[in-house]
């Protein structure tokens, strides 16, 4: 069944609480990239356009003490959403709760924003508070949920406030994330590969294993990769390795069978450094104080033909070090490959692969590019969203 959203809720003339996504990155104290601020736009027009009082709602950074606070206010967001929306009057309530917030809100126009202060200034927050909870859900008649970033977290914003308010949904950009994954991993188009790369078994694990469940191939590169050849009986010399992963591995390696596709070369270094001696080897025969660091030609070779045909290609993570340009080309490859693809759903799971691809210029090649590294992460391990769950089927 498909969750409610914003368009099918009543919105005009009532007070709209909305959990955006605005943690953006900031250096000394200016925003270095308004993106979150840019997607959470077009619920915000749309609310705007459809005459309701706007209360807007999202955490900054992590607070623990006072100077976390001072360091995470979140008045500098209104400030850019106010230079982004000129025609609108957007107000910023530097607290998260008290007289001077409920006068904001009771005093708000239809078509009008309040931007609530970070709403870790609240210790609650991250505990789903159920007090907490109630009181932000008190100052609205409706809820919608926007902030793909932050639905696999149940808090006081993401989960209490919709567990108070009964008219409640999804916006527009929650609503193409679950489109866009559930497409890609919940009802894929075969062949289906996915591509699982980065630094550590542990953190994929999870991943690969509900991927192998629904994919045709589960390819893997990056860091991990070493761990699997180490388990298969191959020197890996200095490569990254979790040796308390290695049954685990092998575990895989059997159940999976040809599904899992792995690295046959790797390009190898005389050190962890972009200046370091480079060469290639075989995946399994890595000589000693050499380490793997991207995958190698053959590789590249091997996942390109793993990947033609595909119709739905989900990918989270790099085949190397791709921060340094001496070993960002497996990475390169495999973006490029997957871009390439026909008629094919392709996927980007957030987090480093997504800076990669857009680091590489071909974000705008792929079909989605999820905007939450850790919700995407748990969509694709078959986790509940618990963001995503608490709101009503249509
Ligand atoms: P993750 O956050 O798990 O997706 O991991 C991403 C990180 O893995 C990136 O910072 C990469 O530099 C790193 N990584 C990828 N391949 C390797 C490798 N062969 N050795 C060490 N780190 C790697």
């Amino acid at each position: 069944m498909a969750k409610m959203t914003v368009k099918d809720l009543d919105v005009a003339g009532k007070k709209v609480l909305v959990r955006c996504d605005f943690n953006v990155p900031r250096k000394d104290g200016k925003i270095t990239d308004d993106n979150r601020i840019v997607m959470a736009l077009p619920t915000i027009k749309y609310l705007i356009e459809n005459n309701a009082k706007i209360v807007l709602f999202s955490h900054l950074g992590k607070v623990k003490t006072e100077e976390d606070k001072a360091k995470n206010n979140l008045e500098c967001v209104a400030v850019r959403l106010q230079e982004l929306l000129p025609e609108t009057k957007v107000s910023f309530c530097p607290v998260t709760r008290g007289p001077e917030l409920e006068e904001m809100v009771a005093n708000l126009n239809e078509g009008e924003i309040v931007l609530v202060q970070n709403t870790r200034y609240e210790k609650g927050e991250s505990k789903n508070d159920e007090e907490l909870g109630k009181y932000w859900a008190s100052l609205g008649d409706v809820f919608v949920e926007d902030a793909f970033g932050s639905v696999h977290r149940a808090h006081a914003s993401t989960v209490g406030i919709p567990s108070n308010i009964k008219e409640n949904g999804l916006g527009f950009l929650v609503e193409k994330e679950v489109t866009m994954l559930g497409k890609a991993v919940d009802e894929p188009a075969h062949p289906f590969v996915a591509i699982i790369g980065g630094s550590k078994v542990s953190s994929k694990i999870d991943v690969v294993d509900n991927l192998l469940k629904k994919a045709d191939k589960v390819i893997i590169g990056g860091g991990m990769a070493y761990t699997f050849s180490k388990a298969m009986g191959g020197k890996i010399g200095s490569s990254l390795v979790e040796d308390d992963k290695l049954e685990l591995a092998k575990e895989y390696l059997e159940k999976a069978g040809d599904k899992l596709v792995l690295p046959v070369d790797t390009v190898i270094a005389d050190k962890f450094a972009e200046d370091a001696n480079v060469d290639v080897a075989d995946m399994d025969n890595i000589p000693d104080g050499w380490l793997g660091l991207d995958i190698g030609p053959k590789s590249v070779e091997l996942f390109k033909e793993t990947l033609k045909g595909a119709k739905t290609v989900v990918w989270n993570g790099p085949m190397g070090v791709f921060e340094m340009p001496a070993f960002a080309k497996g990475t390169e490859e495999v973006c490029k490959a997957i871009s390439e693809l026909e008629d094919a759903i392709t996927v980007i799971g957030g987090g480093d692969s997504a800076a990669a691809a857009k680091q590489l210029g071909y974000a705008d090649k792929f079909s989605h590019v999820s905007t939450g590294g850790g919700a995407s992460l748990e969509y694709m391990e078959g986790k509940v969203l618990p963001g995503i769950a608490i709101i009503n089927e249509k």
